[in-house]
């Protein structure tokens, strides 16, 4: 509970830092008292930043992104790995640190978390920054890097994506529920190969809308993971559809948990085959 009520996405124009009881049935906003929100790792470098100056810190990572930052990387690597470094390293680099890929593979995608846009290969050699993710058309997100190898099913991979994101979104925008849906839906049926080829065209379309009216990022990101996969493998949407994909399908996944009403938060053990009970509002 939040503020005495579900913990849901919600619009506060004009933007504003922390929590105003006052607006949602505590005493005025005048009298309330804003709560300092933030993330963890970002209030764990204060008291080195204090204890050893700014310089310091600014003399780890690039100008737009100093400092350190705490990356996870998993997927097909040798060593999943939690490990802080200086901002600035390459993608590449990052991968190596955690092993690598397996003997005579390559890398082939590299997803920051659920939120953004997928790395190809060709843009390895991005310094980790603000700036430079940006610029390579991504984002460097928490940190956090999904990493396949050359024999994964990216098709499989946007359907595992989209249904995480179907589950999570909280049903308060239906352009994010249903479109997330609609995706998810024929993204299953390619990998049951009982998608029709106009499929492909209607997981695109609905990628442009799924964002209308959204109350949070969760929908841009449906947008982001599953757009950007389209644009970079449409030669493996193409084999689904016409059964010749010989990909490995059993991705390395962390494990995913899936929202059950009035269950809360349960490990779904067949992830990808159930179809949550959606009577949450
Ligand atoms: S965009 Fe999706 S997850 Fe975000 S508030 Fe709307 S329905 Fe909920």
């Amino acid at each position: 509970m939040i503020e005495g009520g579900l913990p849901l996405p919600r619009v506060l124009p004009p933007y504003l830092h922390g929590l105003f009881t006052g607006a949602y049935g505590g005493p005025s906003e005048e009298e309330s008292n804003p709560t300092c929100v933030n993330n963890v790792e970002t209030l764990s470098h204060v008291p080195q930043i204090i204890a050893r100056g700014p310089e310091w810190f600014r003399s780890f990572g690039t100008a737009d992104t100093p400092g350190t930052m705490v990356f996870t990387v998993l997927g097909d690597v040798r060593r999943p790995v939690v490990r802080e470094l200086p901002l600035g390293l390459t993608l590449r680099a990052l991968i190596d640190a955690a092993g690598g890929v397996a003997e005579g593979r390559a890398v082939k995608a590299v997803f920051p978390g659920l939120a953004s846009r997928v790395i190809t290969a060709d843009r390895l050699d991005t310094p980790l920054g603000f700036d430079a993710m940006r610029d390579a058309g991504s984002a460097l997100g928490s940190g956090g890097f999904i990493v396949f190898d050359d024999r994964a099913c990216m098709v499989k991979a946007a359907e595992m994506f989209s249904h995480f994101l179907h589950v999570e979104s909280c049903n308060q925008c239906p352009p994010c529920k249903l479109g997330s849906g609609r995706i998810s839906e024929r993204l299953e049926r390619m990998m049951t190969g009982a998608a029709h080829p106009h499929e492909v065209e209607e997981i695109a379309e609905t990628a442009t809308w799924v964002t209308n009216g959204q109350r949070c990022y969760l929908a841009t990101s449906e947008q982001a993971v599953v757009g950007s996969i389209l644009d970079a493998f449409p030669d493996e949407f193409a084999a689904h559809l016409s059964g010749t994909c010989r990909r490995r399908h059993d991705l390395v996944l962390p494990k995913i948990t899936d929202y059950r009403p009035g269950e809360g938060f349960t490990f779904d053990e067949e992830y990808g085959r159930k179809q949550p009970d959606w009577t949450y509002v």
